[in-house]
């Protein structure tokens, strides 16, 4: 089969053939049909994620089951499907109690630690594979299977949004974010959305923000989101971009009870005051993925219409690197999609 493979660490990729894969007890094969690329490939590219090279990356995926190992059940050939992300034991306290995200044994990340799909056929854990409802396109499932269902975690069980709630996002306008400003909104919150770029403003504006702030145009982001919520600042905080500073941001924003949750994987530290929690009994947390049980959740959520999926740039699969370029450049908006040969 035809693969992009990454021959080392921060390399780009390039066309090579990988013998198709033939799945082994309990594994199962599917043939890609759609995939979703973001910023969380440039960090596993560069190993931040670990892993070693050579590798086929990509693990926001849609395609068709072609082949199922001895011992699987619950999936058929000629399943449409899409990937669960994390390799998890399914058998310790926290796969059991449906945090897999925490998982004790966990096995790494499709793409990093097993072979993903920037090629023409993946093979996984069949339990990796999940069901596209009717109705829903590979792409979209993709898309659906880290773009979203991150947010749907975060947005329910660690921000806890209310439709009373204010809730502000740091990096709305990339391709997590994007889709922060709709679950966000499907939850009933008030958004502002914040960024580096009128451009990402106006999209996040498009798709639901309430307010907009450009933190290249503002002194101070948190006395902005004060200022916007009559001096009390926001409920919940939700910081995509992961850098210190923005963390600090975020907590600094937050009014009584208030909710910091870390989303991105950027650097740096951040400090606080501890006795300010005492006071305000705000919590500051971190929000990881989603389980399989939100990806479904997620993608009947998507099948209905009410998270739409914001694609801003569409390559074969083959030419992949131009949507990374696109990151790292800041100007994909969005996320990115690639297609595949339809035989
Ligand atoms: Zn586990």
């Amino acid at each position: 089969m035809k693969a992009m493979i990454l021959n080392r660490p921060g390399e780009a990729f390039t066309l090579g053939d990988r013998p198709d894969p033939h799945p082994r007890p309990g594994e199962a094969v599917m043939r890609v049909r759609a995939a979703g690329v973001g910023l969380t490939l440039i960090n596993m590219r560069s190993e931040r994620f670990g892993g070693i090279t050579p590798r086929v990356m990509g693990h926001e995926l849609g395609g068709d089951i072609v082949a199922v190992g001895d011992g699987v059940t619950g999936i058929s050939v000629g399943d449409r499907c899409a990937v669960y992300f994390y390799l998890t034991c399914g058998r310790c306290r926290w796969c059991r109690g449906g945090r897999e995200t925490l998982c004790e044994n966990f096995g790494g990340y499709v793409g990093v630690h097993r072979d993903g799909g920037f090629a023409e056929y993946v093979c996984l854990p069949a339990e990796n594979f999940l069901p596209i409802p009717d109705g829903l396109s590979y792409e979209v499932a993709a898309v659906a299977a880290d773009a979203v269902n991150t947010n749907w975690h975060c947005m329910r069980e660690r921000a806890r949004l209310n439709p009373h709630d204010t809730v502000l996002l740091i990096g709305a306008g990339g391709g997590v974010g994007i889709h922060g400003v709709q679950v966000a909104k499907l939850f009933g919150a008030r958004v502002i959305a914040a960024d580096v770029s009128d451009e990402k403003l106006a999209l996040a504006r498009q798709w639901g923000a309430d307010e907009t702030i450009n933190v290249r145009s503002v002194a101070n982001v948190a006395q902005e989101a004060k200022r916007l919520t009559g001096g009390k600042g926001v409920d919940a905080a939700v910081d995509y971009v992961g850098h210190g500073e923005t963390f600090k941001t975020a907590i600094e924003s937050l009014t009584t009870s208030g909710r910091a949750v870390i989303v991105g994987v950027g650097r740096g530290e951040v400090t606080f005051n501890p006795f300010g929690l005492v006071l305000t009994e705000q919590i500051i947390t971190g929000s990881r993925h989603s389980t399989r049980t939100e990806l479904i959740e997620t993608m009947e959520v998507m099948a209905r219409g009410l998270v739409k999926p914001v694609v801003g740039m569409r390559v074969p699969f083959t030419e992949v690197e131009t949507i990374f370029e696109a990151l790292l450049n800041e100007t994909l908006l969005g996320r990115g999609a690639l297609t595949y040969p339809a035989t």
